[in-house]
């Protein structure tokens, strides 16, 4: 309490010796000051100006340790989701042998169990090859050797030439070529040589979760009955034991086996139709990407691409859309039309047109449409 007194008091005897000085030595000090804080603020701005900062790199700065954050965390998630996808899958196809299986043996007609038989096991393989290759096969990224690479733009974070339709993946830390997006089920970028394989297995599982809802409906039906029948019974057995002894309780009236076989075709229903409708809204929505020929980065760009010309009274065209049906052809590989059985229907390796760093007519477009390029 002293010592701010004492404080108070010399503050108090500097400005009235401030004030008994002369005008001009007055004046004097006030430029000394003001120089002083022109200097200081000089010096602060020669440090931190940057005459390319605004306020979305201010904003981008200040994310910048929750961009981190969310890169790292979705690397290690992508282990557990590609844990999750093998294990739900796993689950669903065990209950389909254990469960399902015997009933359509024992009940259906031949033709029936032929169908389902061929069917079933089509799209599992389908789904396997897909999938095993999408996580496995590497979306492409720029070479090293930088000599022969016709760079479009520098990327940033590489500080390299980043080739056209390329983008920087920050949880993968590289440019991926004809990148799509990053993908944690997959814990894989989806890019040019692993696009095909994404989706293929995107439809493939919304078709095998249809089918399994389909082929599933009635049985669903009849064990979420018996579950509430159980649940009442359980209920009534539970009043009766707490008005008997021990020796006098009924037996439970559904066996262990029963309760399991009812639970899990619940489960297998209740899972295959949500992810039927969640997949299958996200496969339309690729479909309607590979129709117009756009990776779905592209489609943002090419948004605001497209409402910049329009200002200007221009017409934006997608330099590497070949039309809608050659797009799909372009995307599957599909060169001649016995590839539509050997590389659409069954699993196929092949390899996408082009290196990605440079995007030439391939073989199988028809026609070239007029100016390729954005005017
Ligand atoms: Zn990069
Ligand atoms: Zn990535």
């Amino acid at each position: 309490m002293r010592s701010r007194q004492r404080m108070f008091a010399a503050v108090m005897r500097l400005l009235l010796k401030c004030l008994r000085l002369g005008r001009r030595r007055r004046f004097k000090l006030v430029r000394q000051v003001e120089q002083l804080w022109h200097y200081g603020h000089l010096c602060l701005r020669s440090l931190f100006y940057n005459s390319f900062t605004d306020s979305d790199v201010v904003l981008d700065s200040l994310f910048e340790p929750v961009y981190w954050l969310v890169d790292h965390v979705t690397r290690w998630f992508g282990v557990v989701f590609v844990a999750l996808v093998i294990g739900l899958t796993s689950s669903i196809v065990a209950i389909v042998y254990i469960c399902l299986l015997p009933l359509i043996l024992q009940t259906y007609t031949p033709a029936w169990i032929c169908w389902h038989l061929a069917y079933g096991h089509w799209n599992l393989i389908m789904i396997v090859f897909h999938y095993y290759m999408a996580i496995t096969t590497s979306p492409g990224h720029p070479p090293q050797a930088k000599n022969d690479l016709t760079g479009v733009s520098i990327c940033r974070k590489c500080i390299a030439p980043k080739p056209a339709r390329t983008h920087h993946c920050s949880i993968c830390n590289r440019c991926v070529l004809k990148m799509d997006h990053h993908c944690p089920w997959l814990n894989n970028c989806v890019g040019h040589y692993n696009h095909r394989y994404f989706f293929s297995f995107c439809l493939f599982m919304t078709m095998g979760c249809i089918y399994c809802s389909i082929s599933g409906w009635e049985m669903f039906r009849d064990a979420y009955a018996a579950i509430e029948r159980m649940k009442l019974l359980e209920k009534e057995r539970l009043q009766v034991a707490a008005n008997q002894t021990y020796y006098q309780t009924p037996p439970p009236t559904f066996s262990f086996r029963q309760r399991a076989f009812h639970k899990s075709v619940v489960y297998l229903w209740v899972l295959c139709s949500s992810v039927a409708l969640a997949l299958g809204a996200l496969t339309l929505w690729h479909a309607a990407l590979i129709t117009r020929g756009e990776t779905s980065i592209e489609r943002h760009i090419n948004r605001k691409e497209r409402q910049r010309l329009q200002k200007k009274g221009k017409v934006f065209r997608n330099p590497y859309s070949y039309g809608s049906w050659d797009n799909w052809k372009v995307f599957l590989g599909v060169d001649v039309p016995r590839h539509w059985l050997t590389r659409v229907l069954l699993p196929s390796p092949h390899l996408p047109h082009g290196t990605g760093l440079s995007w030439d007519l391939p073989p199988c477009v028809t026609e070239q449409r007029a100016p390729l390029l954005a005017i």
